[in-house]
């Protein structure tokens, strides 16, 4: 499954470093898809399986497997074939050995031969402890590499988007005589994406690639069955997945990328 040929140096390698299968597809989905059908090299680390219990747990280890096969198939839909899960707990990197982890993203950057990382900005999307870990943790060991880093990007979800995620479904549902079960995305409350996130400074339109994107979020069935994504009309799907929006960090290599390729830069004031 890891695919271990060395990059070729100095060619655009896009590395996104998340916590758990589903961050992927709805914060980069697609970043990750756009990149790819340009012929980049597109790769994803996942810091852990997805399971939630104790370790050893055999009902745990059957979780992991599933969560560890739908992010498989949802890089897959996204075009991407090196897809690298490792084990940290799920719920636990707060407590995680975080100089094993620096290591562990400063291998899969050399390994990739990554010219521009993505992850989570502070907020962590929606300020989940272990996104904000990976946030701390990707920083510190892309500072570290000094002049051997690669860029660094931090993605954050345009504000009000998953709240018109679930107004869209919830109309729909009443059309059809049926009732939305959950106003909840992926287990959180709506309003909770984006709130507080840190400004952006690169748009990027992905409204082309917003189907693919939301069938990579549908492969993440154990995590969005019945909700808002998952029964989302067509005629919303790129008003809520259609922008992704992101911050250059103040370390990384600095200089033009796929990034500035791919996007646009938002003026500041
Ligand atoms: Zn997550």
């Amino acid at each position: 499954m890891i695919d271990t040929s060395p990059a070729v140096d100095g060619e655009p390698s896009l590395l996104a470093v998340f916590a758990h299968p589903d961050d992927e597809s709805l914060a980069t989905g697609g970043l990750l898809a756009l990149a790819a059908a340009r012929g980049m090299r597109v790769s994803v680390l996942c810091l852990t399986r997805g399971g939630l219990g104790l370790p050893g747990d055999p009902q745990l280890t059957r979780i992991g497997d599933a969560r560890v096969a739908e992010l498989q198939s949802a890089a897959s839909v996204l075009g991407i074939e090196d897809v690298c899960v490792l084990d940290y707990r799920n719920g636990f990197l707060s407590w995680a050995d975080r100089a094993s982890i620096l290591d562990d993203v400063q291998a899969a950057i050399r390994r990739v031969a990554a010219t521009v990382v993505v992850t989570f900005d502070e907020d962590g999307l929606y300020w989940h402890p272990d996104h904000i870990v990976v946030h701390e943790c990707v920083t510190a060991a892309v500072m570290a590499m000094e002049a051997t880093a690669p860029a660094l990007y931090y993605v954050t979800l345009p504000r009000g988007r998953m709240r018109a995620a679930v107004m869209a479904a919830a109309a729909q549902a009443v059309t059809r005589g049926e009732i939305l079960e959950s106003e909840r995305v992926l287990g959180v409350e709506a309003d909770a994406f984006g709130l507080f996130a840190n400004a952006p400074t690169l748009r990027l339109d992905v409204s082309a690639v917003a189907d693919r994107k939301l069938a990579a979020l549908r492969c993440h069935q154990s995590q969005i069955a019945g909700d808002a994504l998952d029964r989302l009309p067509p005629n919303a799907v790129i008003d809520v997945l259609g922008l992704e929006t992101y911050r250059r960090a103040g370390v990384g290599a600095n200089g033009r990328t796929l990034m500035d390729e791919l996007g646009q830069a938002i003026e500041t004031t």
